[in-house]
């Protein structure tokens, strides 16, 4: 393998289904230089894959034809993880092909975001040469629930609602991740996020696995009374599964404080008695910690200030970019501003605001409190969330959904930090652009927003104790976490010459495989 090169990783389409495939040839590099993946198209090379194509579960076959020349061959690869076909094309070049086992095995999480966090996986697992076997084990979440959440709505119908969890491993304590209300979640989506949640508490040395929960709601367009039944009603479902040894939830995307209190409350009933350490993220007057809010966006503004020490970036003169205004992205664009860093756009889901001379956030966070949104805040000019990504400025933070930065947009972003405050923001196809722009310092998902995680933590050891620490004392233990993983994980990216990205994951998942390695496998 080691003469060969990575001709193409991503994802490719037949129909409605998805694969990942990586093409890797022998070619003597004079005409084939790069991979370029997208609609099947690579350089010197057009692939297209044809209708019809699956003649068994364990067969595909599809056409590649040089761009130039137009010479078709048929390649035919078995698909399991880890074997490699190869056949002989016309021009003689050897090309293997290999499907990852998500595609048959694992088919309920097939979505676009859960084939990129396998293949980050797959980067990392190829990278420690991790066998077959404890890979499986290693990527593939333990568990996941769906369920139909039946609620009484405001206008007098009955709405069925889907909900789901994804407990990805239970090696290491139990599972800890977030609860997301949006529109679009699907389960697919939610195994991507637990996925990371896995890596990034063992990067932070948690005692946790990875989990991710959803809603596939609009919580924008639902009433209050309408969102607690429905959070009621998804507390009740999950009962049998979740529990402070077993699986805390907390905020994300859509969720927030009250949400917490009214699981928290919803299990207490069922339990007979008050049991705060089943939520994080919850009011403080409930057990909530102090600092839990602002945890996410904190932490994000710490490691932009130690990666622009480590770049030598003076953030009194540098400008930040922030796509997202919600609780990470708002807290994040007052860290920053804190440290002297100019914010000169914002966006939500509505759109962005720009203003060159920078915004007042202070004011910005009182204008949203009123209006729901940034747009027309005054003495700004709108900008579109595609825009405001290419913006020129020193510290671009996508603080909303994943994949944003794109093999599309990735060369054109303009930026010194990337910081991902966002869940994978990122795809990997970007991700090999920005492997060629070393001007780009990214800071990686899964060290970037730990801070949310590490003060759930905190909440969960304060729970469990009904001991509870002050401010000062939540934001030192944070900073300290955060200071060991960010120095762990450039050490590890120069040591090795990789990306800061491989570095983190490549820490996170080492620890989940030894912890997996040293309690051996039941029966
Ligand atoms: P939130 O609901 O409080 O805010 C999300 C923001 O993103 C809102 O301003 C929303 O309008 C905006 N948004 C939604 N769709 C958008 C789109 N298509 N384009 C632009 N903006 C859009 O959510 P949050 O808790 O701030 O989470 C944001 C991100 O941070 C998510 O990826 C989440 O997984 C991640 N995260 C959150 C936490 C946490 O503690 N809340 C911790 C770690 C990671």
């Amino acid at each position: 393998m080691a003469s060969l090169v990575n001709l193409a990783a991503g994802l490719f389409f037949v129909g409605s289904r998805q694969f990942d495939l990586q093409i890797f040839t022998n070619v003597d590099g004079a005409n084939v230089s790069v991979a370029h993946v997208g609609e099947g198209i690579l350089d010197g090379f057009a692939l297209r894959i044809q209708n019809g194509l699956f003649w068994s579960n364990n067969y595909f076959c599809f056409h590649v034809e040089r761009a130039s020349d137009a010479r078709e061959a048929v390649i035919l690869g078995q698909n399991f993880l880890g074997c490699k076909q190869q056949m002989q094309l016309p021009n003689g070049n050897l090309i293997f092909v290999r499907l990852p086992l998500d595609c048959e095995r694992m088919e309920i999480y097939d979505h676009p975001t859960f084939h990129m966090a396998c293949r980050q996986f797959d980067l990392v697992a190829d990278r420690l040469e991790i066998p077959v076997a404890e890979r499986d084990r290693l990527k593939y979440p333990k568990r996941c629930m769906a369920v139909a959440l039946p609620i009484h709505c405001e206008d007098g119908s009955t709405k069925v609602y889907t909900g789901y969890r994804v407990q990805h491993h239970l090696a290491l304590g139990p599972t800890k991740g977030g609860l997301r209300y949006h529109p679009e979640v699907t389960l697919g989506e939610v195994a991507a996020l637990a996925m990371w949640m896995s890596w990034k508490c063992a990067l932070a040395g948690l005692p946790y696995g990875g989990a991710k929960g959803g809603i596939a709601c609009d919580p924008t367009k639902m009433s209050v009374t309408e969102l607690e039944r429905l959070t009621r009603r998804f507390t009740q479902e999950m009962i049998p599964f979740i529990g402070p040894q077993v699986d805390v939830m907390a905020p994300d995307m859509g969720t927030n404080e009250q949400v917490m209190a009214w699981m928290m409350d919803t299990y207490s009933v069922h339990a007979g008695y008050t049991v705060p350490s089943i939520v994080t993220g919850k009011p403080v007057n409930l057990g909530g910690s102090q600092g839990r809010r602002e945890a996410t966006g904190r932490g994000v503004g710490y490691l932009v200030n130690r990666a622009s020490d480590t770049i030598g970036l003076d953030l009194a003169k540098a400008t930040g970019v922030v796509q997202g205004f919600g609780n990470v992205g708002s807290v994040a664009a007052l860290s920053l501003a804190r440290y002297g860093v100019k914010i000169v756009a914002v966006s939500d889901v509505k759109g962005g605001i720009y203003n060159k001379n920078g915004l007042n956030l202070w004011e910005l966070e009182k204008y949203v409190a009123k209006n729901k949104a940034v747009a027309d805040f005054p003495e700004s000019e709108p900008i579109s969330n595609e825009q405001l990504l290419l913006l020129p400025c020193d510290i671009l933070v996508p603080a909303a959904l994943e994949r944003q930065i794109t093999k599309e947009n990735a060369a054109r972003i303009q930026c010194r930090i990337l910081a991902e405050a966002a869940n994978g923001p990122t795809t990997p196809n970007a991700d090999e652009i920005l492997d060629k722009r070393p001007e780009i310092f990214v800071i990686p998902d899964v060290l970037c927003n730990a801070g949310g995680v590490i003060v759930s933590y905190f909440e969960w050891v304060q729970d469990l104790q009904s001991f509870f620490w002050g401010e000062t004392e939540v934001v030192d233990k944070l900073f300290r976490i955060l200071e060991t993983s960010f120095t762990q994980v450039v050490a590890l990216a120069r040591k090795e010459k990789i990306s800061m990205r491989l570095a983190a994951l490549t820490v996170g998942i080492k620890r989940v495989q030894e912890a997996k390695k040293i309690r051996g496998l039941f029966p």
